[in-house]
């Protein structure tokens, strides 16, 4: 019998430390490994390659994701990066208009240079996704729930799409976390993680992972962490092990907590539009249903007066939810994406996609829920 997501989170990949007993993973904070004779060796030869800290957490986010192999990177920027450097000069990726600013970034301002073409389409149309294929198409890029308007991808619509053509399905599963979503069970072939967030869960590391079932992207994936070298160290690989354990707990608490505060804010007069999936009305809901084991800790919404002074203002107001990019850690954070974590993006390109200047984007933690209500009901009764 397969074990179940909670017991696979605390148990896969760690054995008791075979020389002491340990039950918990050291931190084999160490850069080589002594060899009996050249070539002899435990399994491990130079800590670039691998490390036995990252080995173990590589094997709990594999059982995870249900993927044959995880890889770990310095940062999940790192993970994109190394996924793209599998493409060549010329190939073409399709990517969704929604995502995160610093993936329109390194798309645009470091892998365009290099000679990947890349076009960004609301993927929610099938329509205008087979629209924007090449013959020179090789992979589709997708974010689902969307950065920062909580959109909803048809995972499994869009890789048969692109299965019957050849093409290649990546998937950024940052806000869903494995526990809400397996995106290689619905047909993708790359998961990405910025570890950052909800698998380190704690706001205290910057790490990255990418899972795949895939012989020939693994292959591709520790061709690049050896010859390119982002990879994390092991007091963070041990943190990001430690936040594994607890996070099928931590997400039901964030979604939880998410579904009251955008009931609050869809009822609160001084509201204009809530993004959801979690609420009926939301475009998104009935595809999260089938698609999610729940919907998740992210709320972004407007107020009724779109002034971006008024947002600011709610802003600057809180008390609990603290003013900071990022997202994923048992704090609750508010952010303004036009400015902070989407301000690569230029506005023209923001606008096109549908995002507001004065979407305001809350990564809903789990603090009592009634502090975090009383908290953004002070916050609107300023403006
Ligand atoms: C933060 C984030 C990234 C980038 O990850 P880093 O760990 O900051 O490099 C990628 N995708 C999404 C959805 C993110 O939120």
């Amino acid at each position: 019998m397969p074990y179940r997501f909670g017991t696979l989170a605390i148990h896969a990949g760690q054995q008791p430390d075979p020389s002491t007993g340990a039950i918990m993973t050291p931190i084999y904070q160490t850069s080589t490994y002594v060899q009996e004779a050249p070539g002899r060796h435990k399994g491990h030869e130079y800590a670039r390659v691998t490390n036995p800290t990252r080995s173990a957490l590589e094997g709990n986010l594999a059982a995870l994701e249900r993927a044959e192999h995880a890889v770990c990177f310095s940062s999940g920027v790192a993970g994109i990066d190394a996924i793209l450097k599998g493409l060549r000069p010329g190939d073409h990726v399709i990517a969704t208009n929604d995502l995160y600013g610093g993936t329109y970034r390194l798309f645009r301002q470091v892998f365009e240079p290099f000679g990947l073409r890349f076009s960004f389409v609301d993927m929610r149309d099938l329509a205008a996704v087979e629209a924007a294929l090449t013959p020179s198409t090789r992979l589709l890029w997708i974010e689902t729930p969307t950065n920062p308007l909580l959109r909803l991808l048809d995972i499994r619509a869009l890789a048969d799409l692109a299965r019957s053509r050849g093409i290649d399905v990546a998937v950024d599963n940052t806000f869903a976390t494995p526990y809400l979503q397996q995106p290689l069970t619905l047909g993708a072939d790359l998961v990405l993680h910025s570890a950052t967030k909800y698998i380190g869960g704690h706001s205290d590391l910057i790490g990255g992972v990418v899972c795949t079932s895939n012989e020939a992207w693994h292959e591709k994936l520790r061709f690049q962490v050896k010859s390119t070298g982002a990879v994390p160290g092991p007091m963070d690989c041990f943190l990001m092990l430690r936040g594994t354990k607890t996070l099928h707990l931590r997400m039901e608490r964030h979604c939880a907590n998410a579904r009251r505060v955008a009931d609050f804010l869809a009822q609160h007069p001084k509201v204009g539009r809530v993004h959801y999936p979690g609420l009926p009305s939301d475009p998104g809901h009935e595809l999260a249903r089938r698609q999610m084991r729940d919907f998740g800790g992210m709320v972004s919404f407007t107020l009724a007066d779109d002034r971006i002074e008024k947002a600011v203002a709610v802003m600057t107001s809180t008390r609990v939810f603290a003013l900071a990019e990022s997202l994923g850690g048992v704090e609750s954070l508010i952010e303004h994406p036009a400015s902070m974590t989407h301000g690569s993006i230029p506005a023209e390109a923001r606008r096109a996609a549908g995002l507001d200047d004065s979407l305001i984007r809350l990564s809903v933690g789990v603090e009592d829920v009634e502090d975090l209500l009383e908290d953004l009901d002070q916050a609107l009764e300023r403006v």
